[in-house]
């Protein structure tokens, strides 16, 4: 094969999956971006569109795609909890429907295929920090349930595709990651402090705060996704990609304070139910099998995020659910 390969990036639009698009196309690989723009818009890839090895698809995974491609990267699915949670029934069909769809796919080409997968399988961890061998603590009725256990699901999809018709697979476990291009209505943790910070209205923290979340900045996310799927056939994983350094959300919500110079002040709204307490990866299996350790600590990951989310107009956003 040559070195140039037919990439597919489902997801290719949205925040993680548009970087990956930019850093494959600057490799020179064939990309075609596959999204249904549900949780994010066209503008996230109009830069790549002039590209002459980039290609932009509108299409729902939950449906059959016929594509000749070499790898496939699966990071379709919605992320934050107000959008996975705004239609549940969906994100479970996604996250099925979808890995079906796309194993059929890597099946019938022969592709190597890579599932974003979640530090959520964990749930409410009781082992801290998170190795890949702990099998999680998890509640099956709850509302977040149609996440985690949809992508609790496309792994054992993933790992029987693998066994039973031999399709080379990646399960990559990927913890809080944050940077530019979040949706600014997303309502996950990072976008909305930035977001209230620079609009200088109050900063919402659920709780008291104690809860804690370990955040990884993007470019050192697709790093390691983008290592994992180069790695050795016989390393399938699943790998945990997340950055160990951990911190309180109310740390979060003063470090924003002081990094904008903000003039919001915090309020504490219900938490919502069975957020995790606490979570922290541990990633001796990406260092050993992948050389892979995070690189950007939070401030300077931070500082770059906050100067995005200041050269954008959020009135340009459409805000995917109402409930952010
Ligand atoms: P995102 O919402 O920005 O990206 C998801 C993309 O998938 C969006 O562009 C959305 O429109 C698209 N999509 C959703 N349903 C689809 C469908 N049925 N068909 C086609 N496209 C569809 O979120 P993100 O943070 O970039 O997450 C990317 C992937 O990484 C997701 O699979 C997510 O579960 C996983 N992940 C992300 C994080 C994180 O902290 N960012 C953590 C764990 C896992
Ligand atoms: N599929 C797809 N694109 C392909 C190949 C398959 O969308 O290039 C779908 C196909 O519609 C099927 C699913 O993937 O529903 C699973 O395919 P598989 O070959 O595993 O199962 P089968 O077709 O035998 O049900
Ligand atoms: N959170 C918060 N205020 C917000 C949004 C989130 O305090 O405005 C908390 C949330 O309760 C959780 C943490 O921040 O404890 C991370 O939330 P996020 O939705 O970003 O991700 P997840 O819970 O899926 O890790």
């Amino acid at each position: 094969m040559s070195q140039h390969k037919r990439i597919l990036v489902t997801g290719g639009a949205g925040f993680l999956g548009s970087h990956l698009c930019e850093r494959l196309v600057d490799q020179g690989h064939d990309v075609i971006c596959v999204d249904n723009f549900f949780t994010s818009q066209k503008t996230n890839v109009t830069h790549l569109l002039d590209r002459a090895n980039f290609e932009l698809i509108r299409h729902d995974i939950t449906h059959p795609l016929y594509l000749e491609v070499d790898e496939v990267y699966n990071l379709a699915c919605p992320a934050a909890p107000g959008h996975y949670q705004y239609n549940p029934i969906k994100t479970m069909k996604t996250s099925v429907m979808g890995s079906i769809n796309l194993l059929g796919m890597a099946k019938r080409c022969r592709a190597k295929i890579l599932q974003a997968s979640t530090s959520e399988v964990y749930g409410d961890p009781e082992v801290h920090p998170q190795p890949e061998s702990y099998r999680g603590s998890e509640n099956t009725l709850g509302p977040r349930a149609c996440y985690d256990e949809g992508k609790r699901a496309a792994e054992t999809l993933f790992m029987d595709y693998h066994r039973a018709n031999g399709v080379n697979v990646r399960i990559v476990r990927i913890f809080n990651t944050y940077g530019p291009r979040m949706h600014p209505f997303d309502g996950r943790v990072v976008s909305n402090f930035i977001r209230q910070a620079l609009d200088g209205v109050d900063i919402t923290v659920f709780g008291d705060g104690s809860q804690t979340r370990s955040f990884c900045y993007r470019d050192d996310l697709v790093e390691g996704i983008i290592r994992m799927m180069n790695g050795p056939d016989e390393f399938v994983g699943p790998v945990n990609i997340g950055n160990p350094g951990e911190f309180t959300i109310l740390e979060l919500a003063q470090k924003v304070i002081a990094m904008t110079g903000s003039k919001s002040k915090v309020v504490h709204k219900p938490l919502p139910a069975d957020d995790p307490t606490q979570r922290q990866p541990d990633i001796t299996l990406a260092r050993e099998k992948l050389g892979w350790a995070p690189e950007v600590k939070l401030d300077e990951g931070l500082a770059k995020t906050i100067e995005w989310f200041k050269s954008v107009d959020f009135a340009d956003f459409r805000a995917p659910t109402p409930n952010y």
